[in-house]
């Protein structure tokens, strides 16, 4: 098909994320990938390739188009792409979970593949809910977190976002009515507040009888607004929970494998949560697959129950190209030398993001890992921004008052230096 039937067709029938339909802005039209660079089908802002600063989505940390992925799906669709999960099973998904439960923190030992993230969120949900229920407590039901988070677009996970700034306010009379502490106190490295410790622990208690579990994003609250905490609200939580009987859900999806500078974001709390989100980079990009971890008191608990079985079942559950995927990817990863890669990359972008912290407009620079925040003063103008990063040779996805990115740890020290570039050029521009 020519490109602009293409592009006319894409207008008129498909739906874009958070987009309405009709599109009303034109998406670029993408015609191969490889390594760290997107290949445009036409020029965009004088480019034919861009360097994505996106991970697409925090997903391909080891680039596109990848040898080792493409020899793992090739090999995996030449025995077979799918099976049903109910009553079978096959290697790739016994292989992932035995991987999974090796490397994430220790008393994780039980693993529901899921097909997206917030499915996995949904599943965690639904667990810390059964869970209590089989304790004759079936009253815990709701769910606390704290503000400024992100955990997917699907119904309970929509609940636990910010209810202010996110995209899911329009929906604040439907969703389940969740309890909400204040945003953690901005600063990885920031000494932890004690009035904001207390805060988390009162509020805790003060709901323990009616609270199935904690959830938040450890360390790092990605799509709710980029903003780093230190590790310490983290390690409260875990108190609390423990303190008070209430489990504790980390969701991991983002901040997992490696991203944040720790193989996952709990390891820099030092602590093990009762159920863990995976999802985004599980599969280093290439298929959409997530999995919801939990500890043998979680599981023993919901199977001992009237109803003992979490009922709960995709279609696509554990599905074998995904899960050979996955297995194949975290492999590379721990093979690879993931953290020196992710520190290197977090050199880079503070070097290169601190010009941007002088422009006009911008409030403030952070990078914590592979990930690089430039925080203006204003909303973003998104196309103005996506033009002059692209400009720049790079694709970025600005969203809300900001311009980020987290590359693919792949990406080399010129194109890190060339991605905080378009960033300036973006903050300057948007
Ligand atoms: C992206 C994300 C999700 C949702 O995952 P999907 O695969 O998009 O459904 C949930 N939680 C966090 C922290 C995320 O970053």
């Amino acid at each position: 098909m020519r490109h602009e039937q293409l592009l006319d067709l894409d207008r008129q029938h498909v739906w874009h994320p958070y987009g309405p339909m009709p599109g009303r802005t034109e998406p670029l039209l993408v015609e191969s990938a490889a390594g760290v660079r997107l290949r445009l089908a036409e020029e965009f802002c004088g480019q034919r390739e861009l360097v994505d600063g996106m991970s697409s989505w925090w997903s391909a940390v080891h680039g596109y188009n990848h040898p080792v992925l493409n020899e793992a799906a090739h090999r995996q669709l030449e025995r077979m792409s799918h099976v049903m999960f109910g009553g079978l099973t096959h290697e790739p998904a016994v292989r992932l979970a035995k991987r999974l439960v090796d490397v994430t923190p220790p008393g994780l030992e039980h693993v529901f593949l899921a097909d997206s993230g917030s499915v996995s969120v949904e599943v965690a949900v639904k667990m810390c809910l059964q869970y209590w229920r089989s304790q004759g407590l079936g009253g815990k039901q709701r769910l606390l977190t704290w503000r400024g988070g992100y955990h997917g677009d699907t119904w309970q996970p929509m609940s636990v976002c910010d209810p202010e700034g996110g995209m899911h306010e329009l929906w604040s009379g439907v969703l389940p009515r969740q309890v909400f502490a204040s945003a953690p106190p901005s600063g990885f490295d920031a000494p932890p507040d004690e009035q904001y410790l207390r805060h988390l622990r009162e509020t805790v208690a003060r709901h323990a009888d009616e609270l199935a579990a904690v959830i938040v994003e450890p360390v790092v609250q990605g799509a709710g607004g980029m903003r780093f905490h230190s590790p310490a609200y983290v390690r409260v939580l875990r108190e609390a929970c423990d303190e008070h009987g209430v489990l504790l859900v980390l969701d991991e999806i983002a901040t997992g494998f490696g991203r944040t500078g720790a193989l996952f974001a709990s390891e820099h709390a030092g602590i093990v949560p009762d159920v863990m989100c995976l999802g985004k980079a599980l599969t280093g990009g290439y298929l959409t697959m997530a999995a919801t971890l939990c500890t043998p008191r979680v599981a023993e608990g919901i199977s001992r129950g009237d109803v003992p079985v979490l009922a709960h079942g995709p279609t696509f559950m554990g599905n074998p190209l995904a899960a050979a995927v996955a297995d194949a990817s975290v492999g590379l990863l721990l093979d690879g030398d993931w953290a020196g890669e992710v520190r290197r990359i977090e050199g880079g972008l503070r070097a290169g993001l601190a010009e941007a912290a002088g422009l006009p407009g911008v409030r403030e620079t952070r990078v914590l890992g592979a990930i690089g925040v430039v925080q203006l003063d204003h909303e973003v103008d998104m196309e103005r921004a996506t033009r002059a990063a692209a400009g720049a040779g790079v694709w970025l996805r600005p969203f809300r008052d900001m311009v980020y990115a987290m590359p693919p740890y792949v990406t080399g020290d010129e194109d890190v230096a060339r991605i905080c570039t378009a960033m300036c050029a973006a903050a300057a521009e948007g």
